[in-house]
């Protein structure tokens, strides 16, 4: 593996909404090119973990950076630009739009152009809508969307609109990838493949923090394991150690 990728530190994050505390004085670390899941039962603010580190929640104490780079009172437009990308718990994507308009949507922050370019179809907009359509198609492809970049998104079968939604996110060549639950929904077959491609991400060198309730994917890809219960970090290890822990068998397995 690569290990010039990234690296997230989370220090102390505190989140609350009225009298609930989402998450207690949460810290944890995903290293460089690591696939770190990030499991516990519903409720226990895995989501919320993920919106406060993107930039959509205020956090109430606490902080977190990228390899270094503080991240804490960012916009979530200025924290994707330092390098952090998401999918979304429920699937975000432009359901009128085609499959290849959706990836080439993802590559927006790259475009030079103005909108009197795009309206006058000037060379410099043919030029970067050209580029865009190029790397967008080597998504796809990446992905295994070759087939479909034409079809409406809405249309697409809903184990391909996740596929879809990891391809989107990885457009603006990301150095931290957050996937929200891509397991929920998919068919064994799906689920298999889902595990080759988080794979193939992690090995291009982009660290991955995946949430999910799919155990055996968990213990398959992940490097390092951090069990979430009531918005209090319970363990954080690699799977084998995790699955071992008194603790986390009474709050996630179920004993
Ligand atoms: P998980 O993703 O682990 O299932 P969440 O992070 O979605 O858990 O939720 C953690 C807790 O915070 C839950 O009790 C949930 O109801 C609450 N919560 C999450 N987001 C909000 C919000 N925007 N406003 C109020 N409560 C919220
Ligand atoms: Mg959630």
């Amino acid at each position: 593996k690569q290990r010039l990728a990234t690296e997230l530190v989370a220090q102390g994050l505190t989140v609350r909404f009225g009298g609930l505390t989402a998450l207690n004085d949460v810290s944890l670390r995903v290293r460089p090119a690591d696939i770190h899941a990030l499991i516990g039962p519903n409720g226990a603010g895995k989501s919320t973990f993920v919106n406060t580190i993107t930039g959509f929640y205020t956090p109430d104490s606490g902080r977190f950076e990228l390899s270094g780079v503080p991240l804490d009172g960012l916009s979530p437009h200025a924290i994707a630009r330092e390098g952090m990308a998401r999918t979304f718990q429920n699937t975000e994507l432009f359901g009128g739009m085609t499959v290849l308009e959706n990836v080439m949507a993802g590559y927006q922050h790259r475009f030079t152009y103005s909108i009197l370019d795009a309206a006058l179809r000037t060379p410099r907009f043919l030029r970067e809508e050209e580029d865009c359509r190029r790397a967008a198609i080597g998504l796809l492809e990446f992905v295994g969307l070759t087939d479909y970049g034409n079809e409406v998104a809405r249309f697409l079968p809903f184990g391909l609109q996740r596929r879809l939604e990891i391809a989107r996110a990885l457009a603006p060549a990301p150095r931290l990838l957050l996937l929200d639950e891509p397991a929920a929904g998919l068919t064994v077959h799906e689920i298999d493949e889902l595990d080759r491609m988080i794979r193939r991400i992690s090995s291009l060198g982009i660290s991955v923090l995946l949430i999910e309730h799919h155990v055996d994917l968990i213990m398959s890809v992940a490097d390092q394991v951090t069990v979430l219960d009531y918005g209090t970090v319970i363990a954080s290890d690699t799977p084998d150690e995790v699955q071992r822990d008194p603790r986390v068998i009474e709050a996630y397995f179920g004993g």
